[in-house]
């Protein structure tokens, strides 16, 4: 259907990028990439009234993106060559022909095209040996200066070497080895490697992507002083393990700050200042940080030792997505784990039916301190025992403190 819009419009239009490879790989997706030989905008534009569906145009890079009522997404690009003022920044971009388009992408997996229009349906455009490449499980870069004109590849080389099991082509390699020490990805704003990083920790096996980060020494250019220990590797696994059944309970939960939590823990004040400023982590999390630096053993101490929940209250509170994370990187048997998870499930179920109000109207109690540190105690109280009487347990704590 695209194709004849294409054919509509009187210009070339291929389906390019991911979708091909992973069509080739015989791997589902849904994230379709086109690319037109002329006026991407106005081919999306066109695309968009035919179909009743939403556009959004990017025009600074002649690109625009379809959405579907359905969620379904298309993106539309203009065929282009990308050329860069200086390394490591984004690209200008002029208007080209698909051989250039494909040329500027980051791998020879990535750069086969298969046109749409109706003439040429279906045929594949490789120019530079992607099929074999697929073939042979290979991630090779198209050109020398391809990681300087953009160090986030490197990560992007690991992503895709872990995900299909693949493996560096050993030119590329040397290639990325000595782009990484040259520096280049240093000069890459946080924010393009973080999204990166982002990417791998979406993955199906997240920890082998760090770990292959770490021994192609990218995480410490990334973290420095973070190393990929035994320890690590199990505090990560651990994580992972837990996050679905953790984000049934958090509705804000960012997977990469849980993980930077660990890369972290051990940090000097002068590397966490620079990392902070890097990947403009916000302030809360770096207080946090420090906040727990002390607690998180003694918590997780606590929990094995199946201390009430009260008293582990006491230390850590309504603990952040992250965390919860970082104590049930810790835990690794299955007991701990489902008495922390019921702590946490706990704290935040639990409310009292009693209110401030009762305190101070019924019971004449004014000071504002003092009611909430009796709630406080009930509130305690309450989080052992769910089903006490609030009424009975205060009458007990007024009587006390009067007798
Ligand atoms: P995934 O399956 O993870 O979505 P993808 O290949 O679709 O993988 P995207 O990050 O969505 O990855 O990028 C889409 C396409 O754009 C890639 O296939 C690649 O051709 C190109 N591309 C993306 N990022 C870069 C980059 N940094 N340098 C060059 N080409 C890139």
């Amino acid at each position: 259907l695209l194709g004849t819009y294409g054919d509509d419009c009187d210009i070339p239009i291929y389906v390019v990028g991911g979708f091909v490879r992973d069509l080739f790989l015989g791997i589902e997706n849904f994230d379709i990439d086109l690319v037109v030989e002329g006026n991407g905008m106005e081919f999306a534009k066109y695309v968009a009234k035919q179909l009743d569906v939403k556009v959004v145009e990017h025009e600074k890079f002649l690109t625009a993106s379809l959405f579907f009522k359905d969620g379904f997404r298309i993106d539309v690009a203009t065929a282009r060559t990308e050329y860069y003022d200086k390394p490591a920044e984004l690209p200008k971009v002029d208007i080209s022909t698909i051989k250039k388009d494909l040329y500027r992408r980051d791998f020879t997996i990535n750069a086969m095209a298969i046109k749409l229009n109706s003439k040429e349906f279906g045929m594949l455009y490789d120019f530079f040996g992607s099929r074999k490449d697929l073939e042979e499980g290979i991630i090779r870069v198209l050109h020398k200066l391809s990681f300087v004109e953009d160090p986030t590849r490197m990560v992007r080389a690991v992503r895709f070497e872990q995900r299909f099991d693949f493996r560096i082509e050993d030119e590329t390699l040397e290639i990325l080895k000595e782009t990484l020490e040259g520096g280049y990805l240093e000069r890459v704003t946080g924010q393009r490697i973080r999204q990166e990083l982002e990417k791998i920790l979406q993955e199906k096996d997240p920890v082998k992507g760090i770990k292959r980060l770490s021994e192609l020494n990218i995480l410490n250019r990334i973290f420095p002083k973070t190393y990929f220990t035994v320890l690590m590797e199990k505090k990560l696994k651990n994580m992972f393990l837990v996050f679905k059944r953790l984000k049934n309970i958090y509705s804000k939960n960012n997977i990469f700050y849980a993980v930077l939590r660990i890369f972290l823990e051990f940090y000097d004040v002068e590397t966490l200042k620079s990392v902070m400023q890097r990947y403009g982590l916000p302030k809360k999390f770096v207080e946090e940080l420090k906040k727990m630096e002390k607690r998180i053993i003694p918590v997780i101490e606590m929990i094995k030792m199946r201390i009430k929940f009260s008293d582990i209250y006491k230390i850590l509170g309504k603990p952040v997505f992250e965390t919860a994370a970082h104590i049930l990187a810790y835990l690794d048997d299955e007991d701990s784990k489902n008495y922390f998870f019921e702590y946490l499930e706990r704290v935040f179920t639990v409310k009292l039916n009693l209110s401030g109000n009762v305190l101070k109207e019924k019971f004449k109690i004014k000071s504002s301190p003092e009611i909430g540190k009796i709630m406080g105690e009930i509130f305690c109280m309450k989080l052992d025992n769910p089903y006490i009487n609030e009424m009975e347990k205060l009458k007990e704590i007024l009587g006390g403190r009067n007798g």
